[in-house]
């Protein structure tokens, strides 16, 4: 896409294990580095980034037809929540869906980014192969929870990519462990070292693992993102080092291949 380096999608095989909150965060990070970070959330079924960044309202197509984003906590952003009523229902047919995300990647006026992170709705399905129909991807991260580690899910995950030519960059590990506030005490509650074990399993690399924090849930509620919430606390070191490890994947994998074809609509 004209003007954008890189696209990185954020993938899940399950909803609820935090894939919107790693891809706002993330991105956050990104921005904090000095990188110009656009955010495409296309979880058509559970789009979080106006709550996520506080944003809201419609952008409307200028003239040229393109949409402008909106601007939130530096990031240029573009929501399917933006234009969904929040009590009508959506029943998405795989061509809408497919219509809906090329609409977001190439009618959206983006300008110029070093990243575009994608929010991706859980699970394979149309708006990944739409993605990669549309868009040079320069890789995917899987988000995994210690109890949502499913080898079998996450391999089915890799493979499709592997077989839409999108590059896995790796994996984090959300709600990894607990720190006491008060003693600092560390507590593994569903289980850590999980997704670190998996990675390995599936040659992908491990990206980093995320702590459960009260304050990253706020900052998520209450629309700023832990990230500039609170730069100081464990859980944005945890995602300024995901960023890091995530930005040198994305150079490792670009040297891997190039030039990433697009897949081909048949
Ligand atoms: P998904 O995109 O996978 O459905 P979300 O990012 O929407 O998941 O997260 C689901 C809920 O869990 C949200 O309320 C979010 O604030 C919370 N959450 C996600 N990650 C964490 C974490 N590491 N610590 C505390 N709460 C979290």
């Amino acid at each position: 896409i004209e003007g954008i380096s890189r696209v990185i999608a954020v993938a899940s095989c399950k909803g609820g294990v935090g894939k919107s909150t790693v891809a706002v965060n993330l991105a956050c990070a990104l921005a904090a580095e000095g990188k110009k970070v656009g955010l495409a959330d296309m979880d058509i079924y559970g789009p979080s980034a106006p709550i996520m960044l506080g944003i809201s309202g419609q952008p409307k197509p200028s003239l040229d037809g393109l949409i402008p984003p909106l601007e939130a906590h530096g990031l240029s952003v573009v929501s399917m929540g933006f234009f969904l009523d929040d009590a009508a229902p959506v029943i998405w047919r795989g061509p809408m869906a497919m219509s809906a995300t090329k609409q977001f990647l190439r009618g959206v006026r983006w300008g110029k980014l070093d990243y575009l992170v994608v929010d991706l709705p859980p699970g394979t399905g149309d708006v990944v192969l739409s993605l990669s129909q549309t868009a040079y991807v320069a890789g995917s991260i899987v988000v995994t929870s210690p109890q949502q580690v499913a080898v079998a899910d996450t391999r089915r995950a890799v493979a499709m990519y592997e077989k839409l030519n999108i590059p896995v960059l790796g994996l984090i590990e959300n709600m990894s462990y607990f720190v006491c506030p008060s003693c600092r005490h560390e507590s593994d509650i569903f289980g850590r070292g999980g997704g670190e074990r998996l990675a390995e399993e599936l040659g992908i690399a491990f990206l980093g693992s995320i702590p459960i924090s009260e304050p990253l849930r706020r900052g998520g509620d209450t629309g700023v993102p832990i990230m500039l919430a609170d730069p100081e606390s464990a859980a944005a070191a945890a995602f300024v080092a995901a960023a890091e490890r995530t930005a040198a994947q994305v150079s490792i994998q670009s040297f891997k291949t190039p030039v990433i074809p697009l897949t081909p609509v048949n």
